[in-house]
């Protein structure tokens, strides 16, 4: 399909929705989606801006291939200054939302301002208007599809909003379309929360056309589909036992960050896999995983849709949860669980459900609560304080804490603001266990030297989809790396980070990467759109767009202190496993790969660099 070629302005201060055409030289400089809406992100706001303040801009962002029948080419991205983090941030989703914004005409939306009221976007094709939303405000996301559904008389109408965790300031909210997809890190949707946005509810009748070459698209299309079908990982792994399918390899490989990062091995990781997933309850016969299921025009299927046993604490007497929903993914499994300590795959499967109900970061919330039972633990926050006991390994206390942080209750509050403000707040930052305010995800720097390199460097703040070099360093793709050693970490952590930004920019699913080079892409995207996309124009495009994002950072105040981990990290070695003694080498990688990316010693692009990349 390429690009639509038109963009949507909506003032919300205003009230009007205006067309405008999309910079074609822009399109040919930075591709789509996450590097395209960057692109006019950064030219449009000031990088002091407060995130939370009327002057941030939020851009929902197509890629050239979303629409189209490339396998995963449903994507759409969340581009703005991120509330927990002040960073660029630029999150992704699936689900359908974002080929229903493509089939209705669109590249991207821009929305600017705030509205003196609550308001919905509704996009019908070339029209598009915002609607009054007084009567959605309080409500949940799954509330919120469903009444926006009924109202458009139209069970095809595709909605992403946010829960009552965007409207009470969780400074991690989501937007979720779809009932149980996210644009989900850095608080995305507290900034859609902060100007009283609360929908949008998008109808595309054009379908996908346009593409340069139908004939050459089509083959190459079908090549790439062969090449996912026939990998170990997108044709078998992903499809039967999900992401979750890492639980057990990096429990065993000692990377399985468990109680605030204290260990790197949980002994209940098993309870929580996706094996356990897979078996039949003694309490009721019954399976907790119910099937698989894809976002639009995938043929991985990695998504999980899975029941809660109806008998569990946590949904006895509460219908509305016996119903088979998404879930478990491995991050959120992993953060709800082993972050505190926790092994019953019920009550994740609940925090998870309040999470995507109300529309908050399984991810922050849980690695939140995992330090907030590290307070509890040392005495420092109380009973009182909490308003229960907090002790590592209570599903009750997780159960509970996610009820309270959705609807902004008590000590849920405290937890809504993140774990580096709550640690900050007790006297114990060093406890936050994350990078740029944002919390890590589910690999332990210790244990993958790499992903420490990642984590530190990424400008989203900690995160393992702008380089996830556990492919190479644990699945051995596209080479099998060393886990434990620093040595040529730096020059793959840039490889990875490059080829991401170009996989999140086309408008495809990173989790084609497990078997998809840029290679497999290139023809994908050469027939698709014009403008001839060599693979050297796509290398120089993917470092092109993270250079951009780390010169928003520097200017936003970040500098090279912000690319560290926590002193956790590097002072406390790994107890057991494979990686025991081992404590991260960030110190060493960190100007190994300023150099690699051609930065200075502050971590600033050099002239040369910036000259070279054109910028
Ligand atoms: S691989 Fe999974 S997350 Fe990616 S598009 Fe397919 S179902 Fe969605």
């Amino acid at each position: 399909m390429g690009w639509t070629r038109k963009i949507l302005r909506v003032d919300l201060t205003r009230g009007t929705c205006k067309s405008e055409p999309l910079n074609m030289q822009w399109a040919q400089d930075y591709l789509g989606q996450r590097g395209l809406g960057t692109k006019y992100f950064v030219e449009e706001v000031d990088p002091k801006v407060d995130p939370l303040s009327p002057a941030n801009k939020m851009i929902m962002a197509t890629g050239p291939l979303t629409g189209t029948p490339v396998s995963t080419g449903g994507r759409y991205s969340v581009i703005t200054k991120g509330a927990l983090t002040g960073a660029i941030a630029c999150s992704n989703s699936g689900g359908y939302f974002g080929a229903e914004l493509k089939f209705a005409g669109w590249d991207m939306v821009i929305f600017e301002g705030k509205s003196p009221k609550p308001v919905y976007l509704s996009i019908e094709d070339d029209r598009a208007e915002l609607r009054d939303a007084a009567h959605l405000w309080g409500k949940t996301v799954w509330q919120t599809e469903e009444i926006i559904k009924k109202m458009h008389q139209d069970p095809q109408v595709r909605v992403a909003s946010i829960g009552r965790a965007g409207e009470n300031g969780v400074l991690y909210a989501c937007i979720v379309n779809d009932l149980h997809r996210a644009a989900g890190r850095s608080g995305v949707g507290t900034v859609m929360g902060s100007k009283n946005l609360k929908a949008v509810a998008v109808r595309g009748t054009k379908g996908a056309g346009g593409i340069r070459d139908p004939k050459a698209f089509m083959q190459a299309v079908t090549e790439a589909k062969k090449v996912l079908a026939g990998n170990a990982v997108t044709g078998q792994g992903l499809p039967k036992y999900g992401t979750q399918v890492l639980m057990n390899v990096i429990n065993e490989m000692g990377a399985l960050p468990t109680r605030n990062h204290r260990d790197v091995q949980f002994e209940d990781a098993r309870k929580i896999s996706a094996e356990a997933m897979h078996e039949k309850r003694p309490t009721d016969g019954k399976a907790h995983l119910v099937t698989n299921a894809a976002c639009f025009g995938c043929t991985i299927a990695c998504g999980r849709i899975s029941q809660i046993d109806e008998s569990h604490f946590s949904v006895v007497n509460k219908p509305e949860y016996w119903g088979a929903s998404g879930g478990l993914e491995y991050e959120a499994a992993w953060a709800l669980g082993a972050a505190n300590g926790v092994g019953d795959l019920e009550a994740l499967q609940y925090a998870n459900l309040i999470c995507n109900e109300d529309g908050y970061d399984p991810i922050s919330f849980g690695a939140t609560v995992g330090a907030a039972m590290e307070l509890y633990d040392l005495g420092i926050l109380t009973k009182e304080q909490i308003g229960m006991d907090a002790p590592f390994g209570s599903a009750q206390a997780l159960v509970k804490l996610s009820e309270m942080t959705a609807k902004g209750e008590g000590f849920g509050k405290e937890l809504g603001l993140g774990s580096a403000r709550l640690c900050a707040k007790y006297g114990r930052p060093e406890l936050s266990m994350g990078v740029k305010k944002q919390e890590f995800p589910a690999y332990d720097s210790r244990g993958i030297q790499g992903m420490g390199l990642a984590y530190a460097t990424s400008n989203r703040g900690a995160c393992h989809l702008r380089g996830y070099t556990v492919a190479s360093e644990v699945l051995g793709i596209p080479v099998k790396t060393d886990p434990l050693v620093t040595e040529g970490k730096a020059d793959l952590v840039k490889a990875f980070q490059d080829a991401t930004s170009v996989f999140d920019s086309a408008g495809i699913c990173v989790f084609t990467s497990f078997a998809w080079t840029l290679a497999d892409v290139q023809p994908q995207l050469d027939a698709a759109c014009e403008g001839g996309w060599s693979m050297e124009k796509l290398a120089t495009v993917g470092e092109r767009i993270w250079n951009m994002e780390r010169l928003f950072n520097n200017a936003a105040g970040f500098t090279a202190k912000d690319d560290d981990l926590p002193p956790r990290l590097k002072t406390e070695p790994a107890k057991t496993g494979p990686a025991k003694g081992k404590v991260s080498g960030i110190d060493k990688m960190r100007p190994e790969y300023y150099k690699a990316r051609g930065w200075d010693e502050k971590g600033a692009p050099t002239k040369e660099t910036l000259k070279r990349l054109g910028l």
